[in-house]
């Protein structure tokens, strides 16, 4: 499991941390499969929002059928941790262990620092996922290859082993002359 930001994402995660700070924030990460192409900031529902943060459910499922509707589903979610390192606290560990079976990603921000890290939590168990942020990277995952790409594969192969084989034999000394 990984996560593919886009520019776009990764600038608004960033950001929304920043103007947020020194609230925790959070919100929607929005996309297919693991890349996410864009993230939807939600209030922050949780009663001390310097501590704690609390997607409210109406906000998702106001978004829920409007993702849809563009093609998109719910990737994951995102928080912050002003002042304090993005590795999830008991509590996230807690709440987040919660049977959704989608990633989470956090952003520490101690200004003007920023630290972002992906995490997939379940069954207790707590499990730090990689990353990736680029425009370069927004392809769906396993597309597999037109049988055209395979046949000129497999024929580059081809000529590269004959190739090879017609180098060989001419690099061999001559052989020697039987009695
Ligand atoms: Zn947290």
């Amino acid at each position: 499991m990984r996560l593919v930001l886009s520019q776009v994402a990764y600038t608004d995660l960033i950001h929304h941390a920043k103007t947020g700070y020194p609230d925790e924030i959070c919100g929607l990460l929005t996309g297919r499969g693991e890349l996410v192409m864009q993230i939807i900031p939600t209030k922050n529902g949780a009663s001390d929002t310097k501590s704690a943060f609390l997607i409210p459910t109406g906000e998702l499922n106001d978004h829920l059928p409007k993702l849809r509707a563009e093609g998109l589903n719910l990737v994951g979610f995102y928080h912050s941790h002003p002042n304090s390192p993005a590795i999830p606290s008991p509590t996230d560990v807690r709440e987040l262990d919660n049977g959704l079976k989608l990633p989470h990603v956090l952003v520490g921000i101690t200004p003007p620092y920023t630290d972002i890290k992906g995490w997939w939590i379940e069954n207790g168990q707590v499990n730090l996922i990689e990353i990736v942020v680029g425009d370069e990277f927004l392809t769906e995952p396993n597309s597999p290859s037109t049988p055209v790409q395979s046949v000129a594969f497999l024929l580059s192969i081809g000529i590269s082993l004959v190739v090879l084989i017609t180098i060989a034999l001419t690099l061999l000394p001559p052989a020697p002359k039987l009695p």
